[in-house]
């Protein structure tokens, strides 16, 4: 999505394929690190791609979202941060378990340590699970928070809720934070003048540090300088801001195509810029995504219309449409302001069979 890009600070890749099992990559700028939504099959991503995510957000715990998690783990084992990762309700319980299945005799200090936020709708629960510690679940607190805020950086805040799948499941959203950008009709309107002190203002918006005591600011038609403190500065910047649109990604998978599911996706997810959904089903099996809490290509239909998205990623087709997974692009109703991408059914290499290490073939 590089040159066509509605994004200025992130940069999405979906690592599957549409027969795959979920993953999307989300880059930020550094210093901050990347974000990774899901842990579906993820053999193919590079080390040095697994090392530089700093947060990971997990759907919910059903093997096809979760089962590359130890792949991950695996890659930033060997390093002493720690590593956020958001979930649903017991995701951290799920996590202590499928580590318990290791021998962790030979553990070294400097092993990472994963903080585990399970998200509720009225509260979180944060744990801790420290690497030297063998991985032991450790419970941190309970933070009463009924906001759909989960992290934010300097370029980008995430969001989620929970749906219903049979069981909770987390949707998500990716805002991107307006950059720094003046006005200057509006600077010109508050009697300013443009200097040095738009630098310092942009350090303080964009890190929370004023470098001078006061932004001394030059005006027209005044010998005595305006001075504006660290408290000020806020409200200053909303005077002379350009005002700008915000770019975000929302990621969808697995839910019930119910009132309750519909009425919180449209709340998060209204007027997103790249919408990633899925889409397990075509409207013949519409019985099967009503069975299963998934969705089908019509409820895709519905949604899109609803959320008017500029773009559309459908993902996580069924298996079972292996060969017929153009049928999934005839059925899309996409509206002409919504770009449809197209995933290829798998993105990997095709896994190898014993005839492709000739090397040990006897
Ligand atoms: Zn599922």
């Amino acid at each position: 999505m590089k040159n066509r890009s509605p994004f200025h600070a992130l940069s999405p890749s979906f690592f599957s394929g549409l027969l795959d099992d979920p993953l999307l990559f989300i880059r930020v700028p550094p210093p901050m690190r990347n974000i990774l939504v899901d842990c579906g099959q993820m053999d193919h991503l590079a080390k040095r791609t697994l090392k530089s995510i700093g947060s990971l957000f997990i759907s919910h715990a059903h093997m096809d979202h979760f089962i590359g998690i130890d792949k991950f783990i695996r890659s930033n084992l060997v390093s002493p941060k720690t590593i956020d990762i958001f979930g649903p309700p017991d995701i951290s319980k799920k996590l202590a378990a499928k580590l318990s299945g290791y021998d962790w005799n030979l553990v070294e200090d400097f092993y990472c340590s994963l903080r585990v936020h399970e998200i509720d709708d009225d509260f979180k629960q944060i744990y801790i699970l420290r690497g030297a510690d063998r991985f032991k679940r450790r419970f941190v607190e309970t933070v009463p928070d009924n906001s759909p805020h989960l992290y934010e950086n300097q370029f980008v805040v995430a969001e989620g809720v929970l749906c219903d799948h049979k069981i909770p499941t987390l949707i998500f959203k990716f805002s991107e934070k307006p950059m720094f950008l003046i006005d200057e009709e509006r600077i010109r309107q508050q009697g300013l003048i443009k200097g040095s002190w738009i630098h310092h203002l942009k350090q303080y918006i964009s890190k929370g540090q004023l470098p001078v005591p006061v932004l001394t600011i030059e005006r027209r038609n005044s010998s005595n300088p305006l001075l504006c403190t660290e408290n000020e500065a806020t409200d200053l910047y909303r005077k002379i801001r350009k005002e700008q649109a915000v770019s975000s990604i929302a990621y969808l998978t697995d839910i019930g195509f119910t009132d309750h599911n519909l009425e919180r996706v449209q709340q998060l997810f209204q007027g997103v810029t790249l919408l990633v959904c899925e889409c397990t089903y075509l409207s013949s099996h519409l019985e099967k995504a009503r069975r299963s809490h998934h969705l089908s290509t019509s409820d895709l239909n519905q949604l899109i219309r609803k959320l008017r998205p500029k773009y559309l990623l459908p993902m996580h087709l069924s298996k079972t449409y292996l060969g017929n997974t153009h049928l999934l692009y005839e059925e899309l109703e996409v509206p002409p302001d919504c770009q449809l991408i197209k995933l290829p059914d798998h993105v990997a290499p095709e896994p190898i069979i014993p005839a492709d290490t000739p090397h040990l073939m006897f």
